[in-house]
């Protein structure tokens, strides 16, 4: 296998740079090489020279999750240096994969690394100031998977907009799921039938997993959104982001900008 890691400080035993072998080979790209950066903290780029592909990213994301690993290779292999690149289709599936490469980055730092140490921390994150994911959790298996979803649960941090399910491998090598559920809609403005909604939607995603289909991954395929319809408050719940969302960041922001002049 060609060396994709120029980093000499890249372990070979790490469990994630298997990620990126193994996405490269599903992907079957052999143009692209993958090199990790020290002086990268939040930003990644792709470069190009005589058809083959350089993707640069932080030194962290050597221990990124299969799903953020996939998101960045596959953004990487969309165009970037010819007309294609303002495609719109390319330009939305530019958006959905750096939307996911984003909120790996945003939750980054010590958070992520305090988890992956032991699993039974990440439960006491699942406690929120107002809603308690377990107990939320709980409710929608019982109601719509028969009780049969495991995963552990997390709040994101507190002004975080962005939910989302990823699969993670223990010390041991054992996977497991971890949904996040955005820190915003921690909050008593936030009605039951939303934040259930929101784990709904999430637990999805264990019930009908990603695949792939012609070398790209599809997640939010045509049976998991018709299986999203399904729930009962589906309409409201929309109806309730699409009026609320706004107020609630903004909430979120006054609280902060609070707390900080109080430190
Ligand atoms: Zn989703």
């Amino acid at each position: 296998m060609p060396n994709l890691f120029h980093n000499a400080n890249a372990q070979k035993t790490d469990t994630s740079e298997c990620f990126y072998s193994e996405a490269l080979q599903v992907l079957n790209c052999s143009d692209l090489s993958i090199n990790f950066s020290n002086r990268l903290k939040k930003g990644w780029r792709v470069s190009a020279k005589d058809y083959k592909r350089t993707l640069t990213l932080p030194s962290y994301f050597k221990d990124a999750p299969r799903p953020v690993v996939q998101a960045v290779i596959s953004w990487a292999l969309l165009p970037h240096f010819n007309r294609a690149k303002n495609n719109k289709v390319v330009k939305s599936q530019k958006r959905s994969f750096e939307h996911i490469i984003k909120e790996y980055i945003s939750n980054s730092d010590g958070y992520e690394k305090r988890c992956r140490s032991d699993l039974s921390k990440i439960e006491n994150l699942s406690q929120g100031s107002f809603y308690d994911l377990r107990q939320i959790f709980n409710s929608v298996n019982n109601s719509f998977f028969s009780g049969r979803l495991e995963s552990y649960l997390r709040w994101g941090k507190s002004d975080s907009r962005t939910s989302y399910h990823t699969i993670r491998t223990d010390k041991s090598g054992v996977d497991f799921h971890l949904i996040t559920i955005a820190g915003v809609y921690d909050s008593p403005i936030v009605p039951e039938f939303v934040i259930k909604g929101i784990m709904y939607h999430e637990m999805l995603h264990i019930a009908i997993p990603a695949y792939l289909k012609n070398g790209r991954r599809v997640v939010h395929s045509r049976e998991f959104k018709e299986a999203e319809r399904n729930y009962p408050f589906y309409n409201e719940w929309i109806e309730w982001e699409h009026r609320n969302m706004h107020r609630l960041i903004r909430i979120k922001k006054q609280k902060r900008r609070k707390k900080s002049y109080l430190k």
